[in-house]
């Protein structure tokens, strides 16, 4: 019993479908599954588009314990997958999910709407302070959440679904080792 359920899981393991497979083949990025060890309802295939952006910003943490308390500045790096079942059959996008040059544009201006600014959240500096920054002529743009990377990962998610993209998932670098993703419940 024990040798039959040993060549069972071998075999299993052997037929598996090897998940986070992917090929890049001028520029795309194609994966069968969107995130590794991700098992789609049905087994049904998946197209992924993937592109990164950066931008350089600063900001802090307040009430955080710790040196993000303190005004510090980041190259922030957004990384994008929107998903699609079929390409494009027709015209100029044919064979493709989306239009990858498009894709990059709608990105990059939202990251450049941040780039080479505070980033902070509202009400997170005294008035005083405030005004005095931009008399200064800094340049501050105000959130209505806390500054942080998972937060940021949900800000893009949002705005690129607005834009019309099927956004599989957003990926936030504060730094190239720290990340903070957002994926969305399946529908
Ligand atoms: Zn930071």
């Amino acid at each position: 019993m024990r040798l039959f359920l040993y060549w069972r899981l071998s075999t299993a393991a052997r037929e598996a479908p090897k998940v986070g497979n992917s090929v890049n083949r001028c520029c795309r990025v194609f994966k069968k599954n969107p995130s590794p060890g991700k098992i789609l309802k049905g087994g049904i295939s998946m197209y992924i588009l993937s592109t990164k952006a950066d931008f350089d910003s600063a900001h802090f943490l307040k009430d955080y314990e710790g040196k993000c308390a303190n005004i510090h500045g980041h190259r922030w790096t957004v990384s994008i997958d929107v998903k699609g079942k079929k390409l494009t059959e027709t015209g100029s996008t044919r064979g493709m999910i989306v239009d990858f040059s498009e894709l990059k544009k709608s990105l990059r201006k939202l990251t450049k709407a941040l780039d080479h600014s505070l980033i902070m959240e509202e009400g997170a500096l005294k008035k005083n302070t405030e005004e005095a920054l931009s008399d200064e002529g800094f340049r501050i743009i105000k959130f209505p959440f806390r500054p942080t990377a998972e937060n940021f990962a949900k800000y893009f998610y949002d705005k690129m679904t607005e834009g019309g993209y099927n956004v599989a998932k957003v990926s936030v670098y504060e730094t190239p080792n720290n990340v903070a993703s957002f994926i969305p419940d399946e529908d």
